[in-house]
């Protein structure tokens, strides 16, 4: 059976960019959202920001985060990790709320320091830093998702490897 499929995305400069009162959502959010829905992923929305601040921009900027998203997790999330795992958004974190198997990616635009290595699949993204109608970021990380969850699936696939006579193969004897 294929794994579930779950997706940590950050949000400032990644989902988008917060400058004096206002959130400013990144181009092609939308895509990203649809690919993930299509793919049936679970999304987990968590960011460094305060919770009461990362609840206030998701409500009022990413209605569609609001509405799928199965997680919202900001500051409090990152500091239990933080004490447990020692990283902010560690892998572990989320593999303990299921329990079933997970494909397990991540995009943030601090990966490395943010996710540790046992992500199934970790996308920097470029930091998105001020408005821009021309960033074409997110449809690169829909590339990638496409592409590695291809490559996983192709693996999964991949015919067992068939086992070569042993050199303790005895032929039959016969005894007249
Ligand atoms: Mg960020």
């Amino acid at each position: 059976m294929n794994p579930l499929i779950v997706c940590v995305l950050d949000m400032d400069e990644t989902l988008g960019t917060y400058d004096r009162q206002t959130f400013h959502v990144r181009p092609k959010i939308q895509t990203l959202i649809n690919l993930l829905r299509y793919i049936k992923s679970d999304i987990i929305l968590w960011s460094l920001g305060r919770d009461e601040y990362v609840q206030r921009i998701v409500s009022h900027s990413l209605p569609d985060i609001c509405k799928y998203a199965t997680k919202i997790f900001g500051h409090t999330q990152c500091n239990r990790a933080y004490e447990r795992y020692n990283y902010y958004k560690a892998s572990e974190h989320i593999r303990i709320m299921y329990d079933c198997d997970i494909f397990l990616m991540g995009v943030d635009d601090k990966v490395s320091q943010n996710m540790d290595s046992q992500y199934d699949l970790r996308i920097q993204i470029q930091p998105y830093k001020q408005p821009n109608p021309n960033d074409k970021a997110i449809l690169e990380v829909c590339e990638k998702i496409i592409n590695s969850l291809m490559k996983a699936q192709d693996l999964r696939h991949e015919p067992l490897p068939v086992s070569e006579p042993s050199d303790d193969y005895v032929e039959n004897v016969w005894v007249y």
